[in-house]
């Protein structure tokens, strides 16, 4: 193979991960065609799919400073700088996710992400396929076929491998799996969403608190609330499958209206088409997907939501997709034989994805149900007081993983360990003031070595 063909390279999916991705190696001299099913969303606009809106952190920040899109992404994002807790009795209170303004999350919204991500993409010289659905590969050949939604035509391209960027409903995954078992299991929540809008108010201003993520905690299920820059707010209502209240017995418009008046109620006056968006917009399924292995050989890989979804309650689905690309480009550049490299890139991420997807899950009953529960508000303020301390040594696990750019399974497993700590030094205390600091301070020097 000649060097030429050597850095060629083709993706599935134009989504956020395959248009980082195509940038980062683009950039680098790479020659890059990706084929996206959907049509151009810079032409016919974004056709919707997952989440109307993302929090983005540090993680993806990094990537898309590398990939030289971070000013034309923060020029539309509007900053959260915590969660605002709705409680049942209509109080509200600001938990701030980190120390000040530059420990902050941004809302961005999907369809201008992508359509920025597009033309960042095309500049670097991606050469951009849309109306092209992967459909079947012929891996011994390599040849991929593709189909056009809109007439059913097949096209077919030569490829020297294939990247997988191509979502949850990966179809180069399946192409994958009739060639080896890739150990493929996607576990369901049980619990599904449903978008809601708060529009504008009258002035045109927002109806809440813009710079911050509101949540509505009620033990089994909650609400949260992501800030749109044109003012709007997306509403997302998490609810079980089965039970009460749940999707299949909160049904209608009329339904849902009577679970907000009663759950949510200074929610409900806010969202002036409730019946409507409830009845129009689908109900998406929540999942954790787990695979033993993201590539075959030297031909194919895959990376974000195709190799590694999980439910959205960290907010890092996105952020850790543009990891893995960063990671993918890293390794396809320092490694010119390409299964070495598929395999180091899985051998980096594979660990980390699943940490992630361990503290998602997490995250979400601490969501819905602990965010404003006596014992929980007790370790937090112990955490924030740790963090003080021993800012060397105590990072809170939500700043970790939110803030910096350590491997998340480090993450995780300091947070084992500082959560353990939390609940010991916390036993049997109602308030801080009781605590004794020497042994506090002693227990956090001998059990966490600081944070390099
Ligand atoms: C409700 C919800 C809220 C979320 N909130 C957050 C958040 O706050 N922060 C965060 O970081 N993450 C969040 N996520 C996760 C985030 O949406 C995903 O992790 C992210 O979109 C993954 O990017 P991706 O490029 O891998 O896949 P996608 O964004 O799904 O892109 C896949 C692309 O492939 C295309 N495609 C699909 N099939 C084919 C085919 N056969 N051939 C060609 N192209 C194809 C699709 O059209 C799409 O353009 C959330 C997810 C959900 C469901």
């Amino acid at each position: 193979m000649s060097m030429d063909t050597d850095r060629r390279i083709t993706i599935v999916g134009a989504g956020l991960a395959g248009a980082v991705l195509a940038t980062l190696l683009a950039q680098r001299g790479w020659g890059v065609d990706v084929y996206e099913k959907r049509g151009d969303p810079r032409v016919q606009g974004y056709a919707g799919g997952r989440s109307i809106n993302l929090a983005l952190a540090e993680r993806g920040r990094h990537a898309l400073r590398l990939a030289g899109a971070d000013e034309a992404v923060m020029r539309q994002a509007v900053m959260m700088r915590g969660r605002m807790v709705h409680f049942l009795d209509g109080r509200t209170d600001l938990q701030r996710y980190g120390r000040d303004d530059s420990e902050v999350i941004w809302s961005v919204h999907r369809g201008e992400l992508n359509v920025i991500l597009l033309d960042i993409a095309q500049h670097a010289g991606v050469r951009l396929h849309f109306h092209r659905g992967l459909e079947s590969v012929d891996f011994a050949a390599r040849r991929a076929r593709f189909v056009d939604p809109r007439d059913g035509s097949a096209h077919e391209a030569q490829f020297v491998s294939l990247v997988g960027a191509d979502g949850a409903g990966s179809a180069l995954r399946a192409a994958m799996a009739r060639q080896a078992d890739l150990g493929e299991r996607t576990e369901y929540l049980g619990h599904s969403y449903k978008e809601l809008e708060i529009p504008p108010a009258p002035d045109g201003g927002f109806r809440i608190e813009p710079n911050a993520l509101h949540v509505w905690p009620r033990g089994r299920y909650m609400c949260i609330a992501l800030p749109n820059d044109e003012r709007t707010f997306t509403v997302t209502l998490f609810l079980p499958n089965a039970g009460e209240p749940s999707f299949a017995s909160v049904r209608s418009g009329a339904d849902a209206r009577a679970l907000f008046a009663r759950d949510f109620a200074d929610a409900l006056p806010l969202i002036p088409d409730l019946e409507r968006d409830f009845e129009r917009n689908p109900t998406g399924l929540l999942a954790t997907l787990y695979l033993d292995r993201w590539h075959l050989a030297g031909e194919a890989v895959l990376l974000g939501d195709a190799a590694h979804a999980m439910v959205p309650f960290h907010g890092q689905g996105m952020n850790c997709a543009f990891e893995d690309c960063v990671a993918l480009a890293g390794h396809l550049d320092a490694q010119p034989d390409r299964a070495a490299a598929f395999a180091a890139f899985q051998a980096e991420r594979l660990p980390n994805a699943r940490a992630i997807q361990a503290m998602a899950l997490e995250n979400y009953l601490e969501m819905r149900d602990r965010v404003d529960d006596d014992d929980y508000l007790l370790q937090r303020a112990l955490e924030r007081a740790l963090a003080e301390r021993h800012p060397d040594r105590f990072v809170p696990r939500y700043s970790m993983v939110t803030f910096l750019r350590i491997p998340y399974a480090l993450a995780f497993e300091r947070g084992r360990l500082q959560r353990e700590l939390l609940v010991e030094l916390t036993r049997g205390h109602a308030s801080l003031d009781t605590l004794d600091w020497d042994r506090v301070d002693a227990a956090v020097r001998e059990r966490l070595p600081p944070l390099a």
